[in-house]
């Protein structure tokens, strides 16, 4: 059973923000940004390039509730979620981070530090 699944079975704790039947957010144990919750579905599915739409489209909902419920909506977010190796994905089961609560800085650099322009 992966790390997140073990979260959802309740073998390991989280200290949830907000679940229902399908979906948890959950805050980030290791933060990046003042908010950092991750959210995923209880369902194991490995990554967002294997996510059905159906699913996805009831995800895309709760994270807008989950945005809400931290009064993130207003002032805004980032959305990312980290896609297999090149991705620097180390949790094989759908998650996407939610990072706000300050003006964040965009710094998607590759490892070898080569494209820093963006
Ligand atoms: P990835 O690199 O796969 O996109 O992100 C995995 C995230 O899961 C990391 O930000 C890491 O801090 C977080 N994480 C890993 N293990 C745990 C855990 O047991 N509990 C919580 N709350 N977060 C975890
Ligand atoms: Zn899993």
């Amino acid at each position: 059973m992966c790390i997140f699944c073990k979260i959802v079975a309740g073998e390991i704790p989280s200290n949830k923000v907000l679940e229902n039947d399908e979906f948890i957010a959950f805050h980030d144990i290791n933060p990046v940004a003042p908010v950092h919750i991750l959210i995923i579905p209880k369902k194991h599915v490995e990554n967002f390039q294997s996510v059905t739409p159906e699913l996805m489209a009831k995800m895309t909902s709760f994270i807008q509730d989950v945005a809400k419920e931290l009064c993130l909506d207003k002032n805004g977010y980032r959305l990312v979620t980290n896609n297999g190796k090149d991705g620097g994905q180390e949790v094989p089961h759908l998650h996407f981070h939610l990072l706000g609560g300050a003006k964040l800085k965009w710094t998607h650099l590759t490892e070898n530090d080569t494209h820093k322009s963006l």
